[in-house]
């Protein structure tokens, strides 16, 4: 009989209490407050595991929302960054590292002909846009529901689930993401569901010659790894060459993750603007827009403005160096991709031998889990399916010491150092096993 575990939370509440006085929500960043009494503070981190300030160790999933891809303090990775700090970190310069690292994408993905760099997947995406708009002189851009592409006002437009009707041909409400966003940008924003080819066409047939760019992330990493079929994005390849769009490919997730050349290697497309972020410098702030040699020469005086004072650190830069050595050089990425394979296979097994329908979604590198015969091909579909299962399951494994998103939304992110030790998936399979039965009763 297997009881409900019990995790020691003391120092983890009681730093809530003490924090949320100075803190909004007691946390740095909204998505991490799990509730007043659910909300844990890290200690550090260690290869795939993560350990709390109460001392409970968990095998993580999350790894940071993805960048973790070797697994956490990397020591190949770390004494690359220690190296870019001792030589002053940033300067109002350009240094000799920045030409290395876009040599080594332009090998890695033939798309990415000339690179930029910036600090997050938000600057990187904001960034593209922008460029896209120098580029074509155009100001609309689509969207593609369920996609998530970073804090800045033009992104942050979703379809309005709760008032839709999914039986009506109507398309959702296109509402921003919470408050504070300008009303004056959304009639900018256009959505349009993934994998729906003919609402594709369509949408192109109307607004296709006002659009600068169509965003898209082939794999949704922040709406569980919801799949475009590679014919969606093959059609949306060649709408956006008809009407003269700019594709970006939104890799921040995916890139240098799912493979050497991403998920547009996978699929074979080529865009015309790919921005990278998570993964480049397996932790270290650092992304990408990187892209066609006439696109992005529009970066230059008197055409798309891009900069920052911390654009391209010398420790973000030498750790990306290292990184992307690894990534390209070693079987880091067919380890963890493998070690994604045999934890789909475990789950499965323990899932089947109950009876429970389930599914897999994305890439064995970022999966994400469903109860039922098939993962969702849409944000549409995934909203009106129903998740509490996995919610409730989650909750379960976060006691029995593994971390995955409290919700279905964010895949589950493998790293190299998850596939060098047995014991992350024995741990793994383990605490399935107990958070299904949990789950069930
Ligand atoms: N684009 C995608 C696909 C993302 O998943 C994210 C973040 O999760 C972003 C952009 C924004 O990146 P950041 O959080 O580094 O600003």
């Amino acid at each position: 009989m297997i009881s409900a575990p019990q995790r020691r939370l003391d120092k983890s509440n009681a730093q809530f209490q003490r924090a949320v006085k100075r803190l909004p929500l007691g946390v740095a960043s909204t998505f991490r407050y799990w509730g007043d009494e659910r909300t844990i503070y890290a200690h550090h981190g260690k290869g795939g595991r993560t350990w709390d300030i109460d001392g409970n160790s968990y095998v993580d999933y999350r790894l940071g929302y993805g960048p973790a891809i070797l697994g956490y303090a990397d020591e190949r990775v770390d004494a690359a960054a220690r190296r870019g700090m001792e030589v002053g970190g940033v300067f109002a310069l350009s240094t000799e590292r920045e030409l290395i690292v876009a040599e080594r994408v332009a090998k890695m993905v033939p798309a990415a002909e000339l690179v930029r760099f910036s600090n997050s997947g938000t600057e990187a995406v904001m960034a593209a846009l922008r460029l896209a708009r120098a580029y074509t002189g155009r100001e609309s851009y689509l969207l593609v529901e369920g996609g998530y592409h970073g804090l800045f006002d033009a992104a942050m437009w979703m379809a309005n689930m709760d008032e839709w009707d999914a039986k009506s041909n109507r398309d959702p409400e296109v509402v921003p993401y919470g408050k504070g966003i300008p009303e004056t940008v959304k009639h900018l924003a256009h959505l349009v569901p993934m994998n729906d080819m003919q609402r594709l066409e369509d949408t192109f047939r109307r607004h296709g010659e006002t659009m600068a760019a169509m965003l898209i992330e082939p794999i949704q990493g922040n709406c569980c790894a919801i799949s475009a079929s590679r014919d969606y994005v093959q059609l949306a390849r060649q709408l956006c060459d008809q009407y003269g769009v700019l594709l970006i490919i939104d890799e921040v997730k995916t890139g240098f993750r799912v493979g050497k050349g991403g998920i547009q290697g996978i699929l074979g497309v080529r865009p015309d603007i790919t921005t990278f972020a998570k993964a480049v410098a397996n932790g270290y702030p650092i992304s990408l827009v990187a892209g066609r040699e006439d696109v992005m020469r529009s970066f230059r005086y008197g055409g798309a403005s891009h900069g920052g004072t911390y654009t391209a650190h010398s420790v973000s830069l030498a750790a990306a160096e290292e990184c992307l050595r690894i990534l390209d050089e070693t079987p880091a990425l067919e380890t963890l991709a493998g070690y994604g394979e045999r934890l789909k296979a475990g789950v499965s097994q323990i899932l089947s031998a109950r009876g429970i329908t389930h599914s897999f979604s994305g890439h064995p590198s970022m999966f994400g889990l469903f109860f039922a015969e098939a993962p969702p091909d849409n944000y549409r579909a995934w909203k009106t399916s129903d998740y509490t299962f996995y919610d409730r399951m989650a909750y379960y494994l976060h006691d029995l010491g593994i971390i995955v998103e409290p919700d279905s939304r964010e895949p589950w992110f493998m790293c190299e150092a998850h596939g060098l030790d047995d014991s992350c998936l024995t741990d793994t399979l383990k605490a399935v096993e107990a958070a299904v039965e949990l789950t069930l009763r």
